[in-house]
């Protein structure tokens, strides 16, 4: 298995995802390396300076930032088709940069400076993808709100200079919510760079998060600012939580997202670690709120009416009830 060594205390986690992507995973130990190699190029790859290698674990990340360039094969990503205008090749850098693994190459040299402050990238209004996606996080989104109590960040990318540079020219970050206790990444430094404080729920406590601050310790949801509200919604873990925005965006964390193959919002019944009947009652509380947009850490992004979102909501209940 080379020298993929998985931290003590994220062993938990990605001994799951190890489960869950038996052939990705074990693809990924075999080639620790971070630079994408042309000699490991999948065969699926459209001709031409972008491709995808064999280190890729099939997070999904590229095929959401650049869904242009990107496809699925059954069990990674490769380059459906070679960006063809600016934009799309701006895209494919995005997601070049945000790789988990660094299994994106190109053959040529670009602007990567260019492409660097793409990030953090707009999501919807005052609503950022941060990008630089970590392994240790199997690849998880993280995004930043400009609030009414400065900026949030949800979940956590790697630390990186370029993107810290951004979040000081940005304003700093005051809040670090973290969704639940799998996709913690590199929090600790953001945390100690910008003095931010950490709030999760109290039981996806752990080693890494004993000092952070507490929203919640039962079901109910809790008013961070009055337009930042954290509702706790156990099942992917005890202490899982999403982050309702305005209204309008739901920062869904692992326990809920879009997936394009079924054409429905979804649950993750082979990676839920706590417990499915109590996801599918989460699942439920949920129709009490509205919104119209869900930003995932693992999954596709979906953005529709909130009432369009509150019939989808219902029919995927309907889906994990039949999954139960
Ligand atoms: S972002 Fe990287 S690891 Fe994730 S699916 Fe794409 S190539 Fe694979």
């Amino acid at each position: 298995m080379g020298s993929f060594v998985i931290p003590e205390d994220e062993r938990w986690g990605n001994l799951g995802r190890a489960v869950l992507f038996p052939r990705a995973f074990a693809r990924r130990a075999r080639y620790a390396p971070l630079v994408a190699n042309a000699r490991r190029s999948f065969a699926e790859n459209a001709e031409g300076d972008f491709f995808v290698d064999s280190s890729c674990i099939d997070c999904e990340t590229c095929r959401w930032v650049a869904p242009a360039s990107f496809g699925s094969a059954r069990d990674h990503a490769f380059v459906e088709r070679q960006p063809r205008t600016p934009a799309e090749e701006h895209r494919a850098l995005l997601a070049l940069l945000a790789c988990p693994t660094g299994s994106i190459g190109t053959r040529s040299k670009h602007n990567v400076k260019a492409a660097q402050s793409g990030f953090p990238d707009p999501a919807a209004e005052d609503v950022f993808h941060l990008g630089y996606h970590a392994e240790s996080s199997f690849g998880a989104a993280s995004y930043l709100l400009r609030s009414s109590i400065g900026n949030v960040m949800v979940d956590s990318p790697r630390f990186v200079a370029p993107l810290v540079r951004s979040l000081e020219d940005s304003g700093g970050v005051e809040l670090i919510f973290l969704t639940h206790q799998d996709d913690l990444a590199d929090f600790e430094k953001y945390r100690d760079h910008f003095g931010a404080r950490v709030v999760i729920h109290e039981d996806d406590l752990g080693p890494r998060t004993k000092d952070a601050q507490l929203v919640s310790s039962g079901l109910e949801p809790a008013e961070l600012a009055p337009e930042l509200l954290a509702i706790p919604v156990p099942g992917h873990t005890a202490g899982s939580m999403c982050l309702l925005f305005r209204q309008r965006v739901l920062l869904s964390g692992d326990h809920l997202a879009y997936n394009p193959k079924k054409q429905h919002l979804v649950a993750f019944r082979s990676a839920c670690w706590f417990d499915w009947g109590e996801q599918i009652r989460s699942m439920e509380r949920l129709l009490a709120f509205r919104f119209e947009q869900v930003l995932p850490g693992h999954g596709h992004p979906a953005h529709l009416t909130a009432r369009q979102m509150h019939a989808e909501l219902e029919a995927c209940i309907r889906w994990m009830k039949a999954r139960a």
